[in-house]
């Protein structure tokens, strides 16, 4: 056996799939001097026992470039690290029962093509003609991917493992990892065959990241379910067929009823992920225990019996086979069911590659993000949907964790319509006036753990869950949310803004160190401007409000979600010996946007504020014998003020405000409201419209660029690509959209070819029209161009606009 070297550059702790394809795209970067630490075999924990589907199907963006690059990359990798494997490519069908599901396939099948592969959509004849022994008399319609199939999960991780050795990385088998302690720069890990010291660090401990994470001072946020499926013997009349045929029959997924179904060998593999569902190891009756390689949960039929009888149903053939074998095995789940993947929150040079759900599909496109961020610090693709700072500290807290993952596993397949609140693990974080909003009608949705009203209901709406469960505009909310708008744009409206994430900057050098991260130029004291960080390869990391209060002092405003992601961006850029310090203040503070003609009258009711101040300025006052803050931008493009206050205040300021309204038609309004009037003025919206997939000329935030500064993050990409011509812009288009306006990563047409993308897309009140925001091929961006926008699979004619806001263009409501 070889002994373990006492140094590497990199430990990758858990040799599961993800830790070995980890491992193996490390080493294809060239970072060949890693080390990986495996506690049993390889293969012991999930991986195991997995049932190795690789589907290329999802309705995230990036979760499906992940799942494409793994197909792809299976396909070959046997050839490529000479070790031949099972890898079935059969192609699956899946299932629709409802005229939404079918736009779910039609929306996916468009994100696939632009993907650049061919998924498609079946009707009841065409799903027979490929899978003869399926009952279709109650469906709509099926989705046909065709590189969906199966793998052999040990196989994969082999192969992977022997292409990392064989490239000169190196794996510890039966070697676990017992701690991890930080001397100088570097991590130690030690083990019972010594200790490993690292630049670097990964936590692919599958389902047992949690206890790994601790070493760390990390509370990953995660649960572990348990997932059966079922082994049938042999169907003669299915062994005949494949004979027949001379291949499997595609993969089956009843999506409505919640089951893949699976052909193996000649028998079949049913896995239902039911309602009824279990999580393992989160009561003092049942403990985690120390080990568990390759070992099961005892069998539990019982809970399979449903889906077992409707698989039946839907392919009779099943119900002639025995019975021969079920396998219960542990998945890991984050509350969102997506893995995580990316920097370790908090902790220097430590990365997370660990709970994954469907971490056999997802494993080779995981190794490549994981290896970017260790290797370049950043990913090619936009991983947000995976980036473990996606969650702050509320999701810490166990009891969220496993009523998010009961949830999602219960829910595996099902459709996640833009209107519909999921209920399990809400009111983490409440708003000083949570009460009052509520008592209001407000409809609440969770934003980093904050409830936030998204629109006010009056008595006898149709609060029903069944009242979501549509991919239209249309539903009890539009009367609501137009009455908000109208508020807002005839009156005026306050929205409640708790969890508006807020550091402090202050301390000699700030303005140096702050101008020297942003694109623009830095506020001058008692202003207030919209400020872009750009990555060194010009691309957008992220937006925030920068807060001039006095010469080296700010407050950077962000997103609720970006909390840990944006403060993590300062930290990191902090140079050695700073003289100025960085404090996340978020739970200090709240915020209301206060929005609309009638709000200086409102203010002026309640405040000595001087209100003739201009757009863009900011001030303290007092409000109900209370300090705050005003600031007057409006992201509703009116005129208005956001008023920060202390958490502790807030009450008694809305309460003011509230009552001054009331005589000038004050009306709450809801994030619904907002997301309309913002797309009315192309206000970008932060992971839809900015993200990495983007450079900040792409964005079209050249007017945030001040090419006169000597330097500034990301410039010299920036000016490369200015120079080079940019290739792609961003447009505002109307849509002559019909029920529903486009969703995130909707195609864009032109002349019969996919041109572009919207990134956000929503019904504007004010404007009558249904826009959409998105990026387009730079010849095309010229306004007045008509292209078609391709919404759940029906493509509509829209026109490119003016650059600048297709409502109040000159800004005259907001300088009102
Ligand atoms: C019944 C079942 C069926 C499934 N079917 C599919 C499917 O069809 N398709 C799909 O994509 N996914 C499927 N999954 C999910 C899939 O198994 C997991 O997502 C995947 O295996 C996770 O891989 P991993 O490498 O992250 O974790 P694991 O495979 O759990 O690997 C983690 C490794 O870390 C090791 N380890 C832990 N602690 C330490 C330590 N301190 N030191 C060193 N090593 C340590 C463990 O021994 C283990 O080998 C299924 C899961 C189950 C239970």
């Amino acid at each position: 056996m070889s002994v373990l070297p006492s140094h590497a550059r990199v430990v990758i702790i858990g040799g599961g799939a993800v830790g070995a394809s980890a491992l193996y795209h490390l080493a294809k970067a060239g970072w060949t001097d890693c080390v990986l630490l495996e506690k049993n075999e390889l293969t012991a924990g999930s991986t195991w026992h997995a049932a190795g589907n690789v589907p290329t199907f999802s309705s995230s963006w990036s979760l499906m470039n992940m799942q494409r690059y793994s197909a792809s990359l299976y396909r070959d990798l046997g050839d490529l690290v000479d070790y031949p494997m099972n890898y079935h490519v059969t192609g699956s069908i899946r299932l629709g029962h409802s005229k939404e599901r079918l736009q779910e396939f039609k929306r996916v099948v468009g994100m696939g093509r632009y993907q650049g592969m061919d998924l498609d959509i079946l009707s009841p004849d065409e799903m027979r003609s490929k899978y003869p022994f399926l009952e279709t008399h109650d469906l709509t319609g099926a989705l046909y991917d065709p590189y969906d199939g199966d793998i052999d999960p040990a196989q994969l991780t082999q192969a992977l493992a022997k292409g990392a050795r064989d490239m000169g990385a190196k794996i510890f088998r039966f070697c676990p990892a017992t701690g991890a302690r930080r001397e100088g720069e570097e991590w130690v890990i030690s083990t019972p065959q010594g200790e490993i010291r690292c630049e670097k660090v990964v936590n692919a401990a599958g389902y047992y990241a949690r206890e790994v994470g601790k070493w760390f001072g990390r509370e990953v946020p995660m649960m572990v379910m348990s997932h059966q499926y079922m082994l049938f013997e042999e169907i003669p009349e299915l062994a005949a067929w494949s004979r027949e045929a001379g291949h499997k029959l595609p993969l089956l997924r009843d999506v409505d009823s919640s089951y893949y179904l699976r052909q193996e060998k000649t028998g079949m593999n049913l896995g239902p992920y039911e309602r009824n569902c279990k999580a393992h190891w989160v009561t003092p009756d049942d403990p985690m225990p120390d080990d568990f390689s390759f070992q099961l949960f005892p069998d539990d039929l019982d809970r399979l019996e449903w889906y077992l009888n409707d698989a039946v149903e839907r392919v009779p053939i099943l119900g002639t086979a025995g019975l021969s074998r079920m396998i219960n095995g542990p998945i890991p789940y984050a509350p969102d069911g997506n893995p995580l993947i990316g920097p370790m929150p908090g902790v220097p040079n430590a990365y997370e590659a660990c709970v994954f759900t469907f971490g056999i599909c997802q494993a080779g496109g995981a190794g490549k993000v994981l290896a970017e961020w260790v290797t370049e610090g950043e990913t090619e693709w936009d991983m947000w949907s995976c980036d473990p700072r996606r969650y702050t500290s509320f999701a810490a807290d166990k009891d969220y964790c496993v009523a998010k993952g009961m949830e999602i596993y219960g829910h595996e397949y099902a459709m996640h319509f833009p209107k519909y609140a999921w209920p399990a693990g809400r009111d983490q974080k409440h708003s000083p006036i949570h009460d009052r909003i509520k008592a209001l009608g407000a409809q609440f949705k969770p934003y980093n753990g904050w409830e936030r009203a998204n629109w006010y209901a009056a008595p006898g709406d149709d609060l029903s869950e069944q009242s979501t469960q549509t991919w239209n505009r249309e539903g009890p909310w539009r009367p609501r949310i137009e009455a908000e708008c109208r508020a807002v744009t005839e009156a005026a409206g306050i929205l409640d803004l708790p969890g508006f994430s807020r550091f402090r900057v202050k301390g000699e050098g700030a303005t140096a160190w702050l101008s020297s991260l942003i694109t623009g130029k830095v506020p001058k004291p008692g202003r207030i401007g919209l400020a872009y960080f750009s990555d060194d390869k010009g691309r957008i990391v992220t937006e925030m409000s920068v807060m001039m209060l006095d010469e080296d002092f700010f407050f950077l405003i962000t997103a609720a979600t970006a909390q840990w992601h944006d403060f993590e961006w300062l930290q990191k850029h902090l140079p050695k010996g700073a003289a100025f310090t960085i404090d996340d203040v978020t739970e200090s503070f709240s915020c209301q946007i206060l929005s609309g003609p009638n709000s200086r009258a409102i203010l002026a009711d309640v405040t000595d504020a001087d209100l003739s101040k201009g757009w863009l300025t900011h001030q303290s006052c007092q409000i109900a014998g209370r300090w705050c803050q005003l600031v007057r931008v409006s992201f509703a493009g009116e005129l208005g003020w956001e008023i920060h206050t202390k958490i502790e205040d807030t009450p008694a300021i809305f309460d003011a405000v509230w009552a001054a309204g009331q005589k000038h038609g004050l009306k709450p309004f809801g994030m619904e409201a907002l997301d309309s009037l913002r797309i009315e003025k192309g206000y970008r919206a932060w992971k839809g419209d900015l993200s990495t997939d983007y450079t900040i000329l792409q964005g079209g935030l050249d007017r945030f660029v001040d090419w006169a500064k000597p330097d500034f993050k990301g410039k010299a990409a920036l000016e490369r690509e200015k120079q080079q011509g940019v290739t792609k812009r961003f447009v505002t288009l109307t849509v002559e959209a019909g029920d529903c306006d486009a969703p995130y990563m909707s195609t864009l047409w032109h002349g019969g070819k996919v041109v572009g993308e919207t990134t956000s897309g929503n019904w504007g009140y004010r404007t009558g029209k249904s826009i959409a925001l998105g990026m387009l091929k730079a010849d095309l961006a010229v306004p007045g161009t008509e292209i078609e926008v391709e919404i759940y699979g029906d493509r509509f004619k829209a026109v490119v606009q003016p650059d600048g806001p297709l409502f109040d263009p000159n800004n005259e409501r907001l300088r009102a």
